[in-house]
């Protein structure tokens, strides 16, 4: 096999809480994480010549060694000693920087990619211990669903998984917000919007959407939204038109509602399309990410 597909799926986080940071400065958390179904499609070729080539429809990506895709393909190349070069091309849909894990969800595919086409045969736990060396979030990536997600984020325990059935909208609008900064506003002391993950775990397991939407909480959205008027904005659209809950992902600025009734989500869809770009309606997913050939 020369030439592998693959589709690279986003998350969103249906709690984020902050227990303390580290020294090194990571924080430790404890949060949801969902895949949903919009996903990038990286597709990976092997080659004689001892390069790796990174391509993409993006302006928003680099495409040299700062590609966390690069990145991920040295670890694997450095690891196993593998002399053929590798070519990716990343056709990019998930919003850059929008707290959707697009980067460390690249980075899950290409290993999991480059496991199979170089026939490594190496099994999840081997291919979350590489991940964990790229990014915190990778571990989750590379198998999906739906995970309570502690520590710095890599320790996974599997959760009863939102249904397939809701609608979710999700909306990014034009900003750059860096997760450095927003960890960096947080006042340890004093966190508000604390997210009971407990109660949203049982909200799952009783498959409870109601109580789960209106109560998901993220302890890093009051930082990002006192800076941006934007997240408030996308969420009273999303609530006047009834959604069940609406919440910021990640560090922001992506914000997403749950729906129960389609039609009222097509509503908010299009009077969000008024004003913000990169909206999109989607279902979630249990898996981070498919070979799409052989
Ligand atoms: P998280 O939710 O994990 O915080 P994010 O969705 O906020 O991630 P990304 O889309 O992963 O953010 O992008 C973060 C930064 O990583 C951007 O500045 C981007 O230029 C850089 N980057 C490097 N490689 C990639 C890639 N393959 N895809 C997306 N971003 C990349």
């Amino acid at each position: 096999m020369n030439l592998i597909k693959l589709k690279s799926r986003a998350k969103i986080n249906l709690s984020i809480d902050v227990l303390g940071k580290r020294e090194d400065g990571y924080h430790f958390v404890e949060m949801i994480m969902q895949t949903i179904d919009l996903y990038d499609t990286l597709t990976i070729n092997i080659l004689d010549e001892d390069v790796i080539k990174i391509n993409t429809n993006s302006l928003d990506i680099p495409i040299d060694e700062e590609n966390i895709v690069y990145k991920a393909t040295k670890l694997i190349k450095d690891s196993f000693g593998i002399k053929n070069g590798v070519e990716i091309y990343i056709d990019k849909k998930i919003p850059v920087a929008g707290g959707m894990a697009g980067g460390s969800s690249n980075a899950a595919a290409t290993l999991v990619g480059l496991n199979k086409i170089f026939d490594l045969k190496l099994d999840d736990e081997k291919l979350k211990e590489l991940g964990l060396k790229l990014g915190a979030d990778v571990p989750f990536c590379i198998v999906g669903g739906t995970f309570l997600a502690q520590n710095i984020g890599e320790k996974l325990t599997k959760i009863e998984p939102l249904t397939d059935k809701v609608h979710i909208l999700v909306c990014k609008p034009e900003l750059f917000v860096s997760t450095k900064e927003v960890y960096e506003g947080l006042d340890l002391s004093n966190l508000e919007n604390r997210p009971d993950n407990k109660y949203l775990i049982g909200c799952l397991e009783n498959n409870d959407i109601s109580s789960l939407s209106s109560n998901m909480k993220n302890v890093l959205e009051s930082v990002t939204s006192k800076k941006y008027s934007e997240i408030d904005d996308i969420k009273n659209i999303m609530k006047k038109n009834d959604c069940l809950g609406c919440m910021m992902s990640g560090s922001g600025p992506t914000v997403f509602g749950i729906f129960d009734c389609e039609k009222l989500a097509k509503n908010a869809k299009e009077e969000l399309l008024k004003k913000y770009n990169q909206v999109f309606l989607i279902n979630s997913s249990d898996k981070g990410v498919d070979i799409l050939n052989g």
